[in-house]
């Protein structure tokens, strides 16, 4: 039966998930297990099976079994797989965003936005018999050709964080298996219920058993997936701390990396930027999927006169935000992943005010009584403070203050080790050249608060945002579920 809201909620208890193993739906062989919970309303929605190393064996050895088969498939007739996957996600987008509300807390809009980008990453992988071609060069030498071609990696594992449990997965699956590989899918286990999802619809579209794989679970089920010699190559995002180890870990074991990290995302406001787009701009990219993005607006520092234009709006503007169950009608707020991830949020805002920071508006212990809510929180800080340092992760934004660019571009370099991402809102081209040039993140917005790049750019984060060479999607993900060989011939 599909993984839909529906369906949970016609359960008479919740169920166990089950792996996907060899185009069979099997039971996890561990009987641990983790309650999942709606995050607005804390009801149980399922368990989730943290998955053991026979588990993982199991899923290793099924991709294996698949990966020559569907290596040696012409990119053409993949495609036609990535085709139908395109318009099986297609006709199940409504029902996909309301679960990735129901198990993530983000409001429903957030949730339609994060399932389209999901789903852009199939139209692109539409294209692999393009993307796949490789180089030629006739007469590299006098009666010699040389010529360079793409095969698959063999067998990729992914694993991947809470935020976006439809489209980090999504960055992932279209793209491996259109390069020939096949693919084993580790979710977290706070929203493994998207990621259930996707491989139904996989299942649906036809796709060969094994070419996809669903092993549930946490820390042992990716150790056993980043040690284990039949996997080849690692595509992992989640916070900092996690994709340094699962970096040193996997390339320790011969394997390709790319490992996406946690962020500090500034944001600079300059004394001319368009006020009545750019304050609300701000605010969805600081509190909208309650600053649980990697992209999110986390320390906003107001250049010169942008103090007093721009403060009391935002202000204003966060006392508008209500917050609630992401289904239900005016809400633009929604809780936080879990009641842990909520107090470590205000630990973060006490050391913060412990340091000198000045509140300006405190979202905590605000919001409906069930459920993890935190509201819009807003405070005035020093560049030593830990909160321009730290990634919060929740509706939480710092507010520094420059007196020009060089000073706000200066601040930005000092106080931050990460590299996701960073903005300017300014109605300046040559302010905006400036900032293009000198930020220190890997990609940028100008007057755009989450700067996401489509699913033809690479997700170009860098410092501690990024582990390895290749990001995730664009050319840069061809590159990275590709090996190369080059042939060089001469006929006598
Ligand atoms: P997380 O690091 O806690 O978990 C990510 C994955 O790693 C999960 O599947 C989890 O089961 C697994 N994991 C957790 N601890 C592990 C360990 N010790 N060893 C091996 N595996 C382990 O991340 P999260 O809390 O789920 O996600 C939020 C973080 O992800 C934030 O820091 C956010 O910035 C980051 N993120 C980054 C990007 C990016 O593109 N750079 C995108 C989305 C999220």
């Amino acid at each position: 039966m599909a993984t839909t809201v529906e369906s949970l909620a016609a359960q008479s208890a919740p169920a166990t998930l089950k792996n996907y193993i060899n185009g069979q739906w099997a039971a996890s062989t561990s009987n641990e297990r983790l309650v999942v919970p709606n995050p607005a309303t804390e009801a149980p929605l399922a368990y989730v099976p943290l998955s053991n190393a026979a588990d993982v064996q199991a899923a290793v050895d099924a991709a294996r079994a698949a990966a020559y088969e569907w290596g040696e498939m012409p990119p053409p007739e993949r495609a036609g797989y990535l085709f139908k996957l395109r318009e099986a996600m297609l006709d199940n987008r409504e029902a996909l965003a309301k679960l990735v509300t129901t198990e993530n807390g983000k409001v429903l809009s957030d949730a339609t936005g994060e399932v389209r980008r999901g789903i852009e990453v199939v139209d692109f992988a539409c294209g692999a018999p393009t993307l796949l071609m490789g180089q030629n060069l006739d007469q590299v030498s006098r009666g010699i050709d040389s010529e360079m071609v793409r095969f698959p990696v063999g067998v990729v594992a992914g694993i991947t964080p809470f935020n976006f449990p439809f489209m980090v997965p999504m960055w992932m699956l279209p793209l491996a298996i259109a390069c020939g590989n096949s693919f084993i899918l580790k979710p977290s286990e706070r929203t493994p219920l998207s990621s259930q999802r996707i491989i139904e619809i996989c299942e649906e579209a036809g796709i060969p058993a094994g070419v996809v794989g669903l092993v549930h679970g946490a820390v042992e089920t990716v150790t056993g997936l980043i040690t284990n010699p039949g996997v080849d190559a690692i595509s992992f995002v989640g916070s900092e701390r996690v994709a340094r180890i699962v970096y040193e870990t996997a390339a320790k074991s011969g394997k390709r990396v790319q490992a996406l990290g946690g962020a500090k995302n500034h944001i600079i406001a300059m004394p001319d930027a368009v006020l009545d787009q750019s304050v609300p701009n701000i605010a969805e990219s600081a509190f909208g999927n309650a600053g649980q993005r990697c992209l999110a607006g986390s320390v906003l520092t107001l250049v010169g006169e942008a103090r007093e234009r721009m403060l009391p709006r935002l202000l204003e503007h966060a006392d508008t935000i209500k917050m609630g169950f992401g289904l239900d009608a005016g809400v633009s707020l929604g809780p936080v992943i879990r009641g842990e991830a909520r107090e470590r949020i205000h630990t973060l805002v006490d050391q913060g005010v412990a340091a000198g920071a000045k509140m300006l508006r405190d979202g905590r212990g605000t919001g409906p009584e069930k459920g993890y809510f935190v509201g819009p929180t807003l405070l005035e800080i020093a560049p030593t403070s830990p909160l321009a340092r730290e990634e919060v992760f929740g509706p939480v934004l710092s507010i520094l203050y420059a007196k020009d660019l060089d000073e706000a571009l200066r601040l930005m370099a000092e106080t931050n080790e990460y590299g996701n991402a960073a903005s300017i809102y300014t109605a300046s081209g040559s302010a905006a050249r400036e900032f293009k040039r000198k930020a220190t993140s890997g990609m940028l917005g100008v007057n755009v608060g989450v700067a996401a790049p489509m699913a033809f750019f690479p997700f170009s984060g860098r410092r501690k945002s990024f582990f390895g060479d290749l990001h995730a999607t664009g050319r840069d993900g061809v590159e990275f579920y590709t090996t190369k060989k080059v042939i060089t011939a001469r006929w006598f």
